[in-house]
Formats: structure tokens, sequence, C-alpha cells
């Protein structure tokens, strides 16, 4: 049964394809700015994306070469119901994917950057039931929890590589307070240079994917 199998070229295809598609939501995708909404988005990501793989900035994490455009996918923004194509970007010789998603989105998320940071600033004052979003009582206690903790985490890494590139970061000025006001002291010492949409999580993906840590903000 085994020995057959592995004679049958085209079941073997199916797997390899099994395997990629399984493979591809699990590679980490690559945030950055884009455009400073879903419309300048339309207009302008292609160009981005194009110029930074020109400029030596996509690279291959794994043999350091220049990344391609591939392809792209569908994707919803839950709140506005707006549509986006997400590009897909590869390395042709060690056939890694990447996703390169916009600041204004969080990885594995429906909804939003704005929409989740907006709950996350509320949620340190207003009751969950009384904060103004689209979202469900359900998703809006769920990002509290889950995107609370993944900031908490960001923060602490963030620390560390800023603290690394010689940005002394005070530890009495960013303990005890809220995690999002943490982050927002923090991303004080990213790169003046860094473009963003102006979504703090965003800018914090940026910084994070930039000093190579594996988990994002909403990831
Ligand atoms: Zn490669």
């Amino acid at each position: 049964m085994d020995k057959q199998k592995k004679e049958d070229p085209g079941a073997a295809n199916v797997t390899r394809r099994k395997r990629r598609k399984r493979g591809r939501p699990k590679s980490k995708p690559i945030i950055m700015f884009l455009g400073r909404e879903v419309k300048e988005y339309g207009k302008k990501s292609l160009v981005i994306i194009k110029q930074a793989i020109n400029e030596g900035k996509l690279l291959c994490e794994r043999c350091l070469r220049p990344m391609a455009v591939h392809s792209s996918y569908p994707r919803g923004i839950k709140e506005t119901g707006e549509k986006i194509r997400i590009t897909m970007v590869w390395c042709k010789k060690c056939r890694k994917w990447h996703a390169v998603l916009p600041d204004f989105l969080l990885p594995n998320k429906h909804y939003s950057a704005n929409e989740i940071e907006g709950v996350i600033i509320d949620g340190e004052t207003t009751p969950i039931e009384e904060i103004d979003t689209a979202a469900s009582a359900t998703t809006v206690k769920r990002w509290l929890k889950q995107v609370g903790e993944s900031i908490i985490r960001a923060v602490a890494k963030l620390k560390y590589h800023f603290g690394r590139k010689g940005q002394a970061v005070s530890e009495v000025a960013v303990d005890d307070v809220y995690c999002y006001a943490q982050l927002e002291q923090l991303l004080e010492k990213a790169p003046k240079e860094t473009k963003t949409c102006g979504n703090k999580l965003g800018l914090a993906n940026i910084c994070l994917g930039t000093c190579g840590v594996v988990e994002y903000i909403g990831g």
C-alpha cells in the first residue's frame, strides 16, 4: 500500500499541495505601512511593496535573497465591510511565502487594528457593555484579555530591543500603568523614520517584525 502511494506521482503532488496549503497561514506575515487607510492602500500598496523589494528591505529570512511578489488573496474588514487584497511575497529558492499586511490590520483578526485599538483604550475606563464598537461584548472581552496580554508581551520584547539599541527605557516610567499606556510610552523610542498609518498596535507590530520577534500583537 505504502509502496503504491510512493509510486503514484499524482498522490505525491496532492500531499505537497496540501502541505503547502496547510503551511501558508502559519508562515509569519510581514507587517508594514502600505497606506493610511483602505483607499490609499488600494492605490499604493503594491507600489510600496515593490519599492521595498527593490531597496532590499524584503529579504528571505532563510537565504537573505530579495523576495518577489507572488499572488494576492481577498480579505474583509469586518466593521466596515470593506474588502482589500493582501499581497503574498515569496522566495523562489526556499519556496517560502509571506502575506504582507498593512499596519492598520492585525494578524488573525477580522476587525481593523483601529477598531481593536479603540476598544483597548476604552477598556481601561469604560465597562465592556458601554464600549462603542461594532464588535459583540464576547469579542470585546476576548480582545481585552488576549490582545491585552499580547501587548504586555510586546512591551517586554520592545523594552529589551530598544534598550539594546542604546535607547534607555526607564522601568519606573512604564511599570504599573495600563498595558496600552505602557506601549504608547515605549513607542516614543521607535525610530522616527518608521512610516505608520498612526495605529499604535500596528506600529508596535512593525517594530516587532524589525527585531525578528515571532509573535505579533493580535497574532
Ligand atoms: Zn530564501
